[in-house]
């Protein structure tokens, strides 16, 4: 017999989710996640992934990944420190940390268990961390698994920064400290002053962290947002997903080879769950390659992004302050957000709608993620549909 407790629980807390509106519900790709997606037999073009560079659907990694499970299999078989370590784990590693510019690289199942592992493996209740309040998730819970004193810093907030640092080194009470912080921040578009971080962390010495999910492979030449700085050698750990731009699964820390050789022997993701599959690994070590090779696709990004940007300006939007393709669109209201994004969905425009407690309350957004893989056509389409409907709910 199932607990009673739980089913009230369950109950009590699926309805107040679904009297506030806030109960999401999921939709199911009947497509690949390209720039055009298929659900419920429709055929809507997709401004929703992180599918940056295209390389989610590209014929090379497909092939690599299709050749690797053909000579290793389907999985790994074991955790990385047992035997499910193959040779295409080291060399996906070493291909990371020479993309990366740095010494080492370690890879993980996910860039959200990445954030788990390495955060705590480092750092413990004797320390402090410094975390910019509109760090992701995994940020947050990797910081609080650490058990460290978490100090949220206001949003690319230097000042902030600077005296919190000051306090927490000058307290005595911390054995050590780090500064944590997304390179770009996905809601936004923003990126983090890692110049001024740096200089910070160099003062205090703080040990600096930036999670690059949403800057690799779009800045920096593909290197993300700590090379975009010229800072590789002075960012201690650059987390980076396989995710996103690289198009498969999977997250990786670069650093210096102790690091990464502590990382291996302390991180519970790495000791305690099973590595990446052969066809992630293979497709992601071909990704890597490929953006070792050219800046093709980020350039086709950067200019699909401005595209975007501009069509919609010009047509009366706020789309914020965003530094980097992320594009989105404020509307404010949640109500009104949530509906717009609905009426763009009825047109052909898949874009989601992000609203209080993802972001501030009455900064409701659709957010716009364009990527090299769309078509000028379909950016034309996206904005004669985004002004239709503007103009329909009067938002322009
Ligand atoms: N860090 C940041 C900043 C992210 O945006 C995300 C993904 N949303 C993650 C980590 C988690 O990455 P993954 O999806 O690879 O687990």
């Amino acid at each position: 017999m199932s607990s009673n407790t739980l089913q009230q629980f369950l109950t009590t807390n699926l309805n107040d989710l679904k009297e506030k509106g806030l109960y999401n519900t999921i939709d199911s790709l009947e497509s690949a996640n390209g720039p055009i997606i298929k659900i419920d037999g429709r055929e809507l073009i997709n401004l929703s992934s992180n599918n940056y560079l295209g390389l989610a659907t590209d014929e090379r990694l497909k092939e690599a990944a299709t050749k690797a499970i053909t000579d290793f299999g389907v999985g790994a078989g074991a955790v990385r420190t047992i035997n499910g370590t193959l040779k295409l784990h080291d060399e996906l590693e070493e291909k990371l940390a020479e993309f990366k510019h740095t010494e080492a690289a370690i890879a993980y199942q996910s860039g959200f268990n990445c954030n788990m592992a390495a955060i705590s493996a480092v750092m413990d209740k004797n320390d402090a961390i410094l975390s910019d309040e509109l760090n992701h998730a995994s940020i947050i819970d990797g910081c609080r698994l650490s058990k460290a004193k978490i100090i949220r810093v206001k949003h690319s907030d230097m000042d902030d920064l600077r005296q919190k640092a000051k306090e927490a080194t000058e307290s005595g009470l911390y054995n050590k400290v780090m500064v944590i912080t997304d390179g770009v921040f996905s809601m936004d578009g923003d990126i983090a002053k890692l110049p001024e971080i740096v200089q910070i962390a160099e003062e205090f010495d703080l040990i600096t962290y930036v999670d690059d999910a949403h800057g690799s492979g779009v800045l920096g030449n593909g290197a993300g947002t700590v090379k975009h700085f010229g800072l590789s050698d002075k960012v201690d750990f650059q987390i980076g997903t396989l995710s996103k731009a690289i198009g498969v699964v999977g997250g990786y820390v670069a650093g210096k080879k102790d690091l990464i050789d502590w990382l291996k022997v302390r991180s519970r993701p790495f000791l305690f769950s099973t590595s990446l599959t052969p066809a992630d690994i293979a497709a992601s070590i071909k990704a890597v390659e490929v953006l070792s090779n050219s800046t093709e696709l980020q350039e086709k990004l950067w200019a699909n992004g401005d595209y975007l940007k501009k069509g919609l300006k010009e047509l009366g939007f706020d789309i914020g302050e965003s530094e980097t393709p992320i594009t989105p669109c404020i509307i404010g209201d949640e109500v009104k957000t949530q509906e717009f994004s609905k009426r763009l969905n009825e047109e052909g425009v898949y874009a989601k709608s992000i609203v209080f407690p993802t972001v501030p309350q009455g900064t409701g957004r659709v957010r716009n993620m364009p990527t090299a893989a769309h078509t000028k056509e379909m950016l034309d389409k996206t904005i004669a549909i985004y002004q239709k409907v503007g103009k329909e709910m009067n938002i322009i």
